[in-house]
């Protein structure tokens, strides 16, 4: 049997030679950092065996909650990720698995190449409501990709951002921003139609590039966690943050979501800003109200369990929602979706799954346009 991780995302270091009964793995840390969680590799010439996989490193990974009740995702046609028996004893992830055919590939959540998203970005550049801007370059050369859609009300209109990925492993961050892109760009649809004549979007659907390539799970090129250095980018170590942060102080931002995915808590929930210096009521409310829209108009959505919140003025602004939240006065917030799957309406045949992902931003959008005239 033979297993490799050389391509775009993959993730997986074999310890040892071994019969399918006995497969050893540990997953790699991310370059020139101890962060490691993702995983993404093949598996060739199991067809039919009883197969035993062990990463034998899992008790040391970022968030090792992250394995209680989890199970891996598999697909042969890398296509449709179905979830596959994992047991986790403490110290080892165990993957049981049956293959129906010659070439499997296993990952923590239905991966998302840097192909796909040059596919995401070119189909979206030949639509006319849309302009495409390389907004900077990574440290490995890669496009910082924005995506800038309509025009809506002139120079009073509302100027939207939405960004995914810092986390490169979060790979949750990236389907939901085709849901996102799906809505934002059907004209026919009356809520975007309504969002259009109101506000312009910037979209950057993917923050993290080379960690996305490089198959991290959390940080740059350089080692670095992008979402802690919001208060202060530098351009030669955290490129992708200088340019976007660049980019929101030419523009404006008027509402503001950067999504996540988290490892352990098994539910779709936000996160604010309650530590910045300057907090102000009205973006208070409306993050409050923008929660509660969602929750009414998103099954998959709950306001019960989340992060627990930062006491007032205790905020560093090296997160993202902090730091923009503190600069423009507005509400801003951090989505986070599971790894696992949502437990108030489990689906165990493919768990949290790219579909779901993608049906929660287009549910973003209807909050969103619950909210929009009061920003
Ligand atoms: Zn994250």
């Amino acid at each position: 049997m033979d297993i490799t991780s050389n391509f775009d995302g993959g993730n997986i270091e074999v310890l040892g030679p071994g019969g399918p009964h006995r497969i050893r793995l540990a997953i790699k840390k991310d370059h020139q950092s101890d962060f490691f969680q993702w995983f993404y590799f093949r598996a060739t010439g199991a067809l039919r065996a009883d197969c035993r996989i062990l990463i034998e490193n899992a008790s040391q990974s970022a968030y090792p909650d992250g394995w209680h009740n989890y199970n891996v995702v598999a697909s042969y046609d890398r296509q449709t990720w179905f979830r596959v028996p994992t047991e986790y004893d403490g110290t080892r992830l165990i993957i049981n698995h049956r293959p129906e055919y010659d070439v499997v590939w296993y990952a923590t959540f239905a991966p998302y190449s840097m192909e796909r998203h040059a596919d995401l970005i070119a189909s979206a550049s030949v639509n006319p409501l849309v302009r495409i801007r390389s907004i900077g370059q990574s440290l490995d050369g890669q496009d910082i990709d924005m995506i800038e859609v309509g025009s809506g009300g002139g120079q009073e209109g509302k100027r939207i951002w939405f960004i995914g990925r810092q986390h490169p492993g979060e790979t949750m961050a990236e389907w939901w921003m085709e849901g996102l892109l799906d809505r934002l760009l059907d004209t026919d649809d009356p809520v975007t139609r309504s969002l259009l004549s109101k506000a312009r979007f910037y979209i950057i659907p993917n923050m993290n590039p080379d960690g996305s390539r490089r198959g991290h799970l959390r940080t740059n090129a350089a080692g670095v966690n992008l979402n802690r250095v919001w208060n202060d980018p530098d351009e030669k170590n955290s490129p992708e943050v200088y340019w976007a942060r660049r980019n929101m102080e030419r523009l404006g931002v008027d509402f503001h979501m950067d999504v996540h995915g988290d490892e352990a808590l098994p539910y779709n929930f936000l996160a604010g800003f309650e530590g910045i210096p300057s907090i102000n009521e009205k973006q208070l409310r409306l993050y409050h109200r923008y929660q509660a829209t969602l929750a009414r108009l998103s099954p998959d959505f709950q306001t019960e369990h989340g992060y627990p919140k930062d006491a007032p003025g205790t905020s560093d602004l090296k997160k993202c929602t902090d730091w923009v939240a503190e600069r423009f006065g507005c509400p801003a917030m951090t989505l986070e979706m599971p790894f696992k799957d949502n437990a108030n309406d489990p689906e165990p045949t493919f768990g949290w799954s790219p579909e779901r992902s993608k049906h929660l931003a287009r549910h973003c959008l209807d909050a969103l346009h619950e909210l929009i005239d009061d920003l």
